[in-house]
């Protein structure tokens, strides 16, 4: 298992209560030094659960297991052949892609494993975004000056705080469930159709915004033509402006967030409130918000979030660690001696995770981007 050797990084993708499981398997787990540091997990800890701890961990390692995409420079030391786990923002990284297809690695991407049933407990976007989720909440009641409760005492009554959550997807949900659990008063709104009947299910008041629904491919949202987004706008303005706090989670797939709140919507909310935006690094779905910043507009504080499940690195380890060891597992095939690494290419899991092998770009889209049509 590799450091991680990105700032802000503090996950880690193997933790000790799971390295059992990648021995059992027939692998031996080398972790490099000090890799637990930022999630409070010592070296002692990794050692004492069979792990060893060795500086040269990723030389002729045949899988690598990291949060972050290794660096360019560490991908060029791997032996031909190997594998990494990992995020792989596709998108975004073409350098990091070019050196795994070049150095002949067989990497896999998190963030590409199809959400199907079967892929459940791989499912990393899943587990994280719980972690986000919950983690969204917290942050708005701790910036709100203001109980989220109601409170009834000798000395009056104090009311709850209402809290609006656009996009309720994994994150969403977490979010409204954890505003809900600490007594504020919930409202939600996302544009797919099944999304009305979870928002109630959580006890929270479901917005009609009297809007057709936007349902893609894989239970997904649909990007919004500009004058749905327009009217969107128009009708959430009330609920923004009357809103404590407002929590934003909403995404499209491969595409930028869309802006469902613009700074006009956020001027008239009232003094003290608060917006906690999880997409502001995917482009933000409040105008104005700054990832890792509080950005003052008009009388709200608006925060955006930057790497969130790094904030609570602890649970977003572990649970990225078993959707680690669940689809290591998958790719693993018992053997006269143990285990070997030998993903199957037949496995719809597998097959769309890959994003390099054997000197090419696997994944279409990506190899589309950056080598064109054939
Ligand atoms: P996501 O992170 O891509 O998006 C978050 C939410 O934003 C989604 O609910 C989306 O509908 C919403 N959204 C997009 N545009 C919006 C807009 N303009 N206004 C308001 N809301 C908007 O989504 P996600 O949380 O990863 O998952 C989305 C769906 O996939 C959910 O139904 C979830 O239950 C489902 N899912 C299925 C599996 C599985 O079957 N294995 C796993 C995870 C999630």
């Amino acid at each position: 298992m590799a450091r991680e050797a990105r700032e802000g990084e503090s996950r880690v993708a193997m933790v000790p209560e799971l390295v059992g499981k990648l021995t059992a398997l027939g692998y031996e787990v080398a972790v490099e030094p000090d890799a637990g540091r930022h999630a409070l997990i010592t070296d002692e800890d990794y050692a004492d659960a069979g792990a060893v701890i060795d500086a040269a961990a990723l030389d002729g390692a045949d899988v690598v297991v990291s949060v972050q995409p290794l660096g360019t420079d560490r991908i060029r030391l791997l032996r031909s052949g190997a594998a990494t786990v990992s995020f792989l923002p596709t998108g975004q990284e073409p350098e990091v892609v070019a050196a795994l297809r070049d150095a002949g690695v067989t990497s896999f991407a998190m963030e590409l494993v199809p959400r199907i049933s079967r892929a459940q407990s791989m499912d990393a976007l899943s587990s994280q975004a719980l972690v986000s989720g919950y983690r969204c909440a917290i942050v708005a009641a701790g910036m709100l000056r203001r109980f989220f409760p109601l409170n009834m005492t000798a000395a009056g009554t104090v009311p709850p705080a209402e809290v609006v959550v656009l996009g309720a997807g994994v994150a969403g949900l977490q979010a409204i469930a954890t505003a809900k659990r600490l007594g504020a008063v919930v409202k939600a709104y996302d544009v797919r159709a099944a999304a009305a009947e979870e928002i109630r299910s959580m006890g929270a008041h479901a917005i009609d915004l009297e809007l057709d629904t936007l349902e893609g491919a894989g239970g997904y949202a649909r990007e919004m033509t500009e004058e749905r987004a327009a009217l969107q706008m128009e009708r959430l303005t009330p609920y923004v402006a009357a809103a404590d706090a407002l929590i934003t989670t909403a995404a499209v797939p491969g595409r930028k967030a869309p802006v469902l709140v613009t700074r006009a919507m956020v001027e008239q909310m009232r003094p003290g409130s608060v917006v906690v935006d999880l997409a502001a690094e995917s482009g933000g779905n409040v105008e104005g918000a700054e990832p890792g910043e509080v950005v003052r507009i008009g009388n709200a504080q608006v925060w955006g979030g930057r790497n969130v499940p790094s904030q609570m690195p602890g649970p977003a380890s572990k649970l990225y660690a078993q959707n680690i060891v669940n689809i290591v597992t998958l790719m693993t095939a018992s053997t006269d001696d143990g285990g070997a690494f030998a993903p199957d290419f037949d496995d719809e899991i597998v097959a769309g995770s890959c994003v390099t092998h054997a000197g090419e770009i696997r994944h279409e889209p990506t190899r589309q981007a950056m080598e064109g049509a054939h």
